[in-house]
């Protein structure tokens, strides 16, 4: 049986693992930490007693590869999904409103959610309408703008109002890019647009986790992993690859312990990388820019109140620092049902980051009463606030260009992590979508005889 070491269990590592183990590769998952999950995970607050995720994560329809992954380790039924987009906002200036799909099919169901969206005026929900398809025929052409601009850039050529840009584009950027929309590339945005938004009316949909993170997927794959001959070694930190005429035998860690294997995937994110990789590999031109990447935080308040404030699942807000509220009771349920748990995010949150905890609380709790009468009355018995600083690598348009595919110039050794080049922003259907290209790359690989392979 040939035995494939991956580096890291997050995502990316896991549905790597999971992919090889089930066409009949003996996988072992070395991770550095005493928990799988890497940046997408949950713990226990001592202090409530509740289980809190680092940071609220949704996923949608599209997320195909992600979907495949959770169905296989049998945890698809951990997602909710909603049986058409709805995404409530409300706004400081012009108050509620909701882009509420219709059940009809695409790109109907995308119509009447943009034209019921009651932020837009009747003409700026119709722009917003023109410029996403002027969009799609961008992408289709390979239009070079979208690998040159940031969204803004690409927004005021397609001729978008300032409140268009406040109210409806703005949120969905740093939603789905972590970053904001004056430095994000116009790329990734295209192609979330297009996954999301312009293909089946369940592409659209959200779902979000039914249970806390970790117990979403890890446990999950790492039984299945079991099950087909792999193991998940925890603290177990790989610090060099061993190289024998020009190939990957072993891993090296830091106890000073070797694993042999046949290939190797890397799916750690870019400063564990530059660590681990050897000179030479790291020399090549597609690697050369691996210090480079720059990380975009993200910030979440998990805040338990002593009533009810929040009637929906979840709320994006706008004119805030805060820009989404999601009702933990409604999504994962509560030890104590006479509070509510309201996990609150800050994408993008590079000032917000550095704020002492008490001051982001304060924020997010002022925020909160200034558009939810019902959190005037309410009090904040617990919270805990969780700073991820480095969340997502920042996508900018020069990054974009740097992003590594998931071969190297060492033929056994692979490539995954959100931040590899898959076309999509670093998020965890890209994770997801760059460990089972890897898995299928090793595959290719170990089936070459290795005198052929050398
Ligand atoms: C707060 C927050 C909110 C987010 N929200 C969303 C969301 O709503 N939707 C979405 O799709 N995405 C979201 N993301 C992004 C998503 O979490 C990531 O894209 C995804 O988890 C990345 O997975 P990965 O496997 O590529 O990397 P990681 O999760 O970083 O996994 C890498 C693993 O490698 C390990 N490692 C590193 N070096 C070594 C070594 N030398 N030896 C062994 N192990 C090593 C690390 O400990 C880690 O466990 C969010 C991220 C954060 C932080």
């Amino acid at each position: 049986m040939r035995r494939v070491a991956i580096i890291g269990g997050g995502f990316a590592g896991l549905a790597a693992g999971v992919e090889l183990a089930a066409r009949g590769y003996r996988v072992t998952v070395l991770e550095a930490r005493a928990r799988l999950g890497g940046r997408a995970y949950s713990f226990r607050d001592d202090a409530s007693g509740e289980i809190v995720d680092n940071g609220q994560h949704a996923l949608m329809g599209c997320y195909r590869h992600t979907l495949a992954f959770l169905d296989r380790i049998g945890a698809a039924h951990k997602l909710a999904r909603q049986p058409n987009l709805y995404v409530p906002m409300i706004d400081v200036h012009r108050g509620a409103g909701a882009i509420a799909c219709a059940p009809l099919p695409s790109p109907l169901h995308l119509l009447s959610g943009v034209l019921r969206y009651a932020l837009l005026t009747r003409t700026e929900q119709i722009r917003a309408l023109l410029a996403g398809m002027r969009i799609m025929t961008m992408r289709r052409r390979h239009d070079s703008r979208l690998g040159q601009c940031t969204v803004t850039e690409l927004l005021a050529v397609l001729g978008q109002s300032a409140n268009a840009r406040r109210v409806f584009w703005d949120p969905v950027t740093v939603a789905t890019l972590n970053e904001s929309p004056d430095r994000a590339a116009a790329g990734p945005f295209a192609e979330v647009l297009a996954r999301a938004f312009f293909r089946s009316r369940e592409d659209s949909q959200f779902l979000l986790p039914t249970v806390g993170l970790s117990d979403l997927y890890t446990d999950d794959a790492r039984q299945y992993l079991a099950r087909h001959g792999g193991a998940v070694m925890l603290r177990s930190q790989v610090v060099t690859l061993s190289l024998r005429e020009g190939m990957v035998t072993a891993v090296r860690l830091r106890d000073g312990s070797e694993i042999e294997t046949d290939a190797c995937i890397c799916a750690v994110p870019p400063p564990a990388l530059a660590t681990l990789l050897p000179d030479a590999v790291r020399k090549a031109a597609a690697l050369r820019a691996i210090d480079t990447f720059d990380s975009c935080p993200i910030v979440s308040a998990h805040l338990w109140f002593d009533r009810p404030i929040l009637s929906s699942a979840f709320l994006g807000l706008l004119g805030t620092t805060t820009q989404w509220a999601f009702n933990r009771n409604q999504l994962v349920g509560a030890i104590n049902d006479e509070q509510q748990g309201i996990s609150a995010v800050i994408s993008a949150g590079r000032d917000v980051v550095e704020w002492p905890a008490a001051q982001i609380v304060n924020t997010v709790v002022a925020d909160l009463r200034t558009l939810l009468p019902a959190a005037r009355t309410a009090n904040v018995v617990q919270s805990v606030v969780v700073k991820e600083k480095r969340a997502t690598v920042s996508v900018t348009p020069a990054a974009e260009r740097l992003r590594p595919p998931s071969t190297t110039s060492v033929t056994n050794l692979f490539l995954a992590g959100d931040w590899i080049n898959t076309g999509l922003p670093p998020t965890i259907e890209s994770a997801v979508c760059s460990g089972q290209r890897a898995a299928a790359l090793v595959v290719r690989n170990l089936q070459v005889p290795r005198s052929a392979a050398a």
